[in-house]
């Protein structure tokens, strides 16, 4: 019986919810496996499943994804070996222990020149920006996307990810610094929308065109201003909501705004299948191992103090990835 550490939380509310407390890690059944976990991601989704954004049954683990090694493995499970270093981002929300049991089908053997620092930087959040330019819409090179959010954690992955690919990547970011960041990291461009109109500034630099592709996961306070900044025939890709949920909105409005399409993907649908889950982060280590992609931590903090990672996260404060350590 192996003793963890673990954050949960048995009621929706502010970063004061989330409790350390030791829990026995079950051993791992058919298709599992144990991990004793060195480093683990802080994902904004984290902040939507603790304030009730997301809903979630009581009492409750958070955070998903983590890197780590692998002490225990269930029947079946072919991928992986005793003792190896692995990393994952799964749809079971509990990455915030020292250890834990889970389904092996997304746990991805790690690369020795891949810290465990770097991948549970860049887990979720990687994985997220590998199906946004690789799987949701088709991007060739000389494309442009406007990404909202381009400092943070997805947005400076982001950012190398679209100038490997030979694409314009227009950024927003709420400040100067942040947005000299983000420039340092490929964005072709980028417009602090705290001081600017975004959709102005993006015609500007479009000559009145418009983008080929948005990627919007600020949500409530970016979306019109989004769809506004679409050529005719545009992809909006909607994410995430850290400014608040899109509001229910008439479809119509993409018919007015130049025949616009529209979606809203989840990492989760993506991982969901095993091998396009280890071939996604495949892509993604080796996008880090040629160079490509540099691992950007911002903040570290001890996983007894993963309050205080959320309230700076939610503040705007923090810039690329965040990380806990148990
Ligand atoms: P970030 O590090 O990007 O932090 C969120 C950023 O959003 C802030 O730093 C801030 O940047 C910006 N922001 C704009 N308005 C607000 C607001 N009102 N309150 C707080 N922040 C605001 O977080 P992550 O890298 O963890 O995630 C980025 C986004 O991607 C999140 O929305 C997340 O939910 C989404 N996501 C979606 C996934 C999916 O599959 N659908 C998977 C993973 C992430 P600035 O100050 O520059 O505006």
């Amino acid at each position: 019986m192996t003793q963890a550490q673990i954050v949960t939380f048995s009621k929706a509310g502010g970063p004061e919810v989330m409790t350390l407390s030791e829990q026995t890690i079950t051993a791992p059944k058919s298709g599992q496996v144990s991990i004793k976990q060195e480093a683990i991601g802080v994902n904004y989704i984290d902040i939507y499943k603790r304030s009730g954004v997301y809903p979630t049954e009581f009492p409750a683990g958070l955070g998903f994804d983590a890197a780590g090694v692998v002490t225990a493995l269930g029947d079946g499970v072919q991928h992986l070996k005793l003792g190896e270093r692995v990393a994952y981002a799964a749809p079971s929300q509990e990455s915030y222990a020292s250890y834990r049991t889970l389904n092996a089908a997304q746990v991805c053997p790690l690369p020795a020149n891949i810290s465990f620092e770097q991948a549970a930087a860049i887990m979720l959040k990687g994985m997220t920006t590998q199906y946004l330019f690789e799987q949701t819409t088709p991007l060739k090179e000389g494309d442009t996307v406007l990404f909202h959010a381009a400092a943070g954690g997805v947005g400076l992955i982001a950012c190398q990810w679209a100038a490997a690919k030979g694409l314009t990547l227009i950024g927003t970011a709420g400040s100067d610094e942040k947005c000299a960041l983000a420039m340092a990291n490929g964005a072709s461009h980028c417009i602090n929308y705290s001081t600017e109109d975004f959709t102005k500034k993006v015609l500007e630099l479009t000559h009145g065109k418009g983008v080929d592709v948005v990627m919007d996961s600020v949500g409530a306070s970016t979306f019109e201003g989004s769809l506004n900044s679409l050529k005719p025939f545009g992809m909006m890709i909607t994410f995430g909501n850290a400014s608040g949920k899109v509001p229910p909105f008439d479809v119509g409005m993409l018919a007015a705004k130049g025949s616009l399409k529209l979606t809203r993907p989840t990492v989760a649908t993506y991982v969901a299948d095993f091998e396009m889950c280890q071939k996604m982060a495949k892509n993604l280590f080796d996008m880090v191992s040629s160079g490509k992609i540099k691992v950007n931590i911002g903040n570290r903090y001890p996983m007894a103090n993963a309050a205080q990672a959320h309230i700076d996260l939610e503040s705007r404060i923090t810039t690329g990835s965040s990380i806990l350590i148990p």
